[in-house]
């Protein structure tokens, strides 16, 4: 039998950079440990549909496991765990390490927010005997897929008395849910011909949230009025509460196993739960580290990290400078001895549309975790564009644990593109680099990635915390 290899096997072996799919490279033992680990991500993605929500899971999750909020003057020695809070929209979750803080803070940052219809601050109004809600959409959507699926309603309105009424409704199967109609196609001969991107227009973005009118005889919006008396009845709430709501609409899908193989889930809000996930239990999970680590799970990507809950604010760096100041340093001295893992989502090839993607330098789902060393736009515009020393670094890190990887680019050069938190964090004086889950169907209703690359990707998060 010619079991001997030749010398072009032997050689493209020792030469070329193989790409495979992580099936061939794992136990089936580790394959049910990265099945099993999904389980707990499911459990998350069915509780945590908005920022608020996931932070919230998150912070129940670290005080189980012995974290305590973070306390200005208060000590903390190796080993402590603490987290800090921004806004009930952020989290940062920290172990302190053994090693003196100016040898830097390892960081895992990913997001919480995605893409979804945010309510406008005068929702609510009636036509034609029906009620709807007003929207803007929030994160780069493609409105058409939002219609004619199932709606859940999720976050807080602060009454004119300060009170919090917070609002979750429409994820438990036996809840009411909201909807965005669509034209039927025997009326849609027009609207079939507008360009895609207008198939349904931002201001067609109209949730349907009632048709029964008040019982009177008298002149009036009775729709509107039994849907307020309704909510009043429920919240304690009037219409102008919703001047001061952060109201939003989320799809109404649980995440379910996708394939006969049950090898991938699908979910609204991978981008970029499935990242904040693996960053948060990579710290929750850690021993005793040596350097002191830091997973952000921040608020505001999606709509590009601006504002005091983003990542192109200064809370991190704050916080890193309060850890700093434990230790008797100053932030800045910390911040440039750190390095951090701008963990998001990339795309997965799809073999439907491969005409985007360069092959070579695209992600594939089951290929592990992706490490993409810049994003950006055209000329690399808009990219932190890692270094090749720390490109190498955590290369080797993932390398000598076994963290199976992969490289990947958002597409073709000039063909689009896309940005993460990772340019803040380095602007900052910080090694970054993004590495995270290849996703189909990224910032539609409904994702999908594969459950091996969602476990690598926490392997990674792990051994980036653990590495010298
Ligand atoms: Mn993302
Ligand atoms: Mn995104």
């Amino acid at each position: 039998m010619a079991d001997k290899k030749t010398e072009v096997e032997l050689l493209s072996e020792k030469l070329f950079n193989k790409k495979e799919n992580a099936v061939q490279r794992m136990t089936a033992e580790q394959i049910k440990t990265a099945d099993d680990f999904c389980e707990g991500y499911k459990d998350f993605l069915n509780a945590s549909r908005t920022e608020r929500e996931a932070t919230e899971y998150f912070v129940a999750l670290a005080q189980q496991k012995g974290f305590e909020e973070f306390a200005e003057g208060k000590k903390y020695k190796a080993g402590s765990k603490i987290y800090k809070i921004n806004r009930g929209k952020s989290v940062m979750l920290a172990v302190i390490g053994k090693q003196d803080i100016k040898k830097g803070v390892r960081i895992a940052a990913a997001h919480i927010d995605s893409p979804r219809l945010d309510l406008k601050p005068c929702p609510l109004y009636e036509d034609s005997d029906e009620a709807l809600f007003k929207t803007h959409y929030y994160g780069g959507i493609k409105k058409y897929q939002w219609t004619a699926i199932p709606l859940a309603l999720h976050g807080v309105i602060i009454k004119k008395n300060g009170e919090t009424v917070k609002v979750s409704i429409g994820d438990d199967a036996s809840d009411t849910r909201f909807v965005v109609t669509d034209l039927l196609p025997h009326l849609a001969a027009e609207q079939m011909e507008r360009k895609l991107n207008n198939g349904i227009k931002g201001e067609e973005l109209n949730i349907l949230v009632g048709s029964r009118p008040f019982k009177s005889d008298s002149e009036g919006e009775l729709v509107k009025l039994n849907i307020m008396k309704l909510l009043n009845e429920k919240y304690g709430i009037v219409e102008s509460d919703f001047l001061s709501a952060e109201l939003e609409a989320v799809p109404a899908f649980s995440a379910s196993d996708i394939g006969f193989d049950r090898s991938m889930i699908g979910s609204y809000g991978h981008d970029d739960r499935v990242c904040a996930y693996p960053a948060a239990m990579a710290a929750l999970d850690a021993k005793a580290p040596e350097y002191t680590l830091l997973a952000v799970l921040t608020d505001k990507e999606e709509t590009g990290s601006d504002g005091n809950t983003g990542l192109n604010s200064s809370y991190m760096k704050y916080f890193i400078n309060d850890l700093a100041k434990l230790q008797g340093a100053d932030g800045y001295e910390v911040l440039r001895n750190s390095a951090c893992l701008s963990a998001d989502v990339n795309a997965a090839f799809d073999p439907t549309f491969p005409d985007v993607a360069d092959k070579n330098n695209f992600a594939f789902i089951n290929r592990g975790v992706v490490v993409t060393k810049y994003t950006g736009r055209a000329g690399k515009s808009g990219t932190s564009d890692a270094s090749a020393e720390f490109v190498g670094k955590v290369r080797r890190i993932f390398d000598n644990a076994g963290v199976i990887w992969q490289t990947g680019e958002l597409g073709k050069v000039d063909i689009g593109g896309g940005g993460t938190v990772a340019k803040y964090i380095a602007n900052l004086d910080v090694d970054v680099v993004d590495v995270g889950v290849p996703v189909l169907s990224m910032h539609a209703p409904f994702e999908v990635v594969s459950k091996i690359d969602v476990y690598m990707t926490y392997r990674a998060c792990a051994e980036f915390f653990a590495a010298d």
